[in-house]
């Protein structure tokens, strides 16, 4: 995501909150059962801005005797649990769902449960009702029971039902808008590759909308109907074919689902999902007046490869994600503006760094938890992580720097990592020791300059 809109957008939405529920769940989940995949129909109701669910969860259990499974589930109010015919006790102890499980079920056979719920979501969704639009912001347990645990990938089909005229794009391929007899319609996309629920999204609205076709991948360009003509929209995003080109030569990976929408919404965002962004407008704006100005939708697309392909196993490794990223985007721009660019952008990103340094709040970028980051923790995930990630260029030098990146993203793709997995590939691709650099960079709780 944005840092600067993750630091005045995502904070205010009680993102703590949010951060703490994903750690909690994870490590017992993710031995005793996993989920393997997640169908959703859901209706978002505009004018009372709530919203009405029905998951289909499958899962599989991993060990005998497992005599409940736990959600995370925001504040949404659960109506039903369900196994097929028998009904399910469950119990809600804040976000976390707390399902009983019927006794004497198999392991290693897929399990299926439904459940009913409603909401009104304080964070995690956005509705706009002037312009009709709602959008998902990061915090996916706030609009359907999930685990939410990035180390945990799962296969996710949406059904939106909505009022009819309206646009909508999600994760992966959609079907045909199907129109129902009370006049709505339902909106169906699927995406088969598992992925983290965090990535989980959708936005709908009044859309005007463009497309390109670049090899196998269809780029969709989506804005308010009532800012933006389809000719702004190709401006706007008038870069992205190069970027993709971009990320995926240096990568070494194609990127993987036949369309990467990006999607310009009423009001701040700034959000890469599992095979879309959403960014705020004034980015499209921005871009008019300055075809400079596209840092944001290079780093939403970068995120395509590092962050969704390539995931922090926990957020305590989150620069693995967002530090790539934001190198990555210095790598976007100077690719596309030259040298000077890349310096530029690096050199932001070491103001900001030395600014918390020397306020004297510079840390490991390994954190002992995520539970409740500072603003300080943000900037140094994302301002150090990527000047890590040029003094380890400078280092290597070229070469053997592009080759380990490449073979780092390459080694674990559709993987969740840890920091020792990028230091383990960029040695080994390198053949050099590099323990002295990840200590004082990576690990110290101080860098060495
Ligand atoms: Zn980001």
């Amino acid at each position: 995501m944005g840092e600067f809109i993750f630091h005045a957008y995502v904070i205010a939405l009680r993102s703590v909150g949010y951060l703490l529920a994903l750690t909690c769940l994870a490590a017992s989940a993710q031995t005793a059962w996993h989920p393997t995949h997640y169908a959703l129909l859901l209706e978002p109701q505009f004018a009372s801005e709530t919203i009405a669910g029905n998951l289909q969860m499958d899962f599989l259990l991993q060990q005998q005797d497992v005599s409940s499974i736990t959600l995370d589930s925001g504040d949404l109010h659960i109506s039903s649990v369900t196994m097929g015919a028998k009904v399910l006790s469950f119990a809600k102890q804040g976000a976390a769902l707390h399902i009983t499980l019927p006794p004497g079920l198999p392991i290693h056979r897929i399990q299926r449960i439904a459940i009913r719920y409603t909401g009104k979501p304080g964070s995690g969704l956005r509705f706009d009702k002037d312009s009709v639009q709602v959008a998902t912001a990061f915090s996916t347990s706030q609009w359907m029971p999930c685990l939410d645990d990035p180390a945990v990938r799962t296969a996710f089909d949406l059904t939106l039902q909505l009022p009819s005229g309206l646009e909508s794009v999600a994760n992966g391929a959609p079907e045909l808008p199907q129109a129902q007899p009370d006049g709505k319609a339902l909106h169906v996309w699927r995406m088969a590759q598992p992925m983290p629920s965090y990535l989980y999204g959708f936005a709908v609205g009044n859309f005007v909308e463009a497309e390109q076709t670049v090899g196998n991948t269809t780029l969709k360009y989506y804005g308010p109907s009532t800012l933006l003509d389809s000719s702004k929209l190709l401006q706007v995003f008038a870069d992205s074919a190069d970027m993709l080109a971009f990320f995926t030569r240096r990568s070494g990976v194609d990127y993987p689902l036949p369309v990467y929408s990006q999607v310009l919404l009423m009001g701040p965002a700034a959000q890469e999902m599992a095979g879309f962004s959403v960014m705020g407008a004034r980015y499209g704006t921005r871009v008019l007046a300055d075809p400079q100005a596209i840092w944001l939708g290079a780093h939403e697309m970068a995120h395509q490869w590092w962050g969704n392909g390539v995931t922090n196993r926990s957020w305590r490794h989150f620069w693995l994600n967002e530090g790539i990223a934001t190198f990555m985007t210095a790598a976007y721009m100077e690719h596309r503006f030259g040298k000077e660019m890349y310096q530029r952008q690096m050199d932001a990103a070491r103001v900001k760094y030395h600014a918390v340094r020397d306020a004297g709040q510079d840390k490991s970028l390994v954190f002992p938890n995520w539970d409740s980051p500072t603003a300080a923790d943000r900037s140094l995930v994302y301002d150090k992580g990527a000047v890590v990630l040029h003094e380890l260029r400078g280092l290597l030098g070229e070469e053997a720097f592009w080759n380990g990146l490449k073979a780092y993203t390459q080694m674990h793709w559709g993987q969740s990592v840890e920091t020792a997995d990028f230091v383990r590939a960029m040695q080994a691709t390198s053949h050099q020791d590099l323990s002295v650099f990840f200590e004082q960079w990576v690990y110290a709780k101080q860098s060495v300059r």
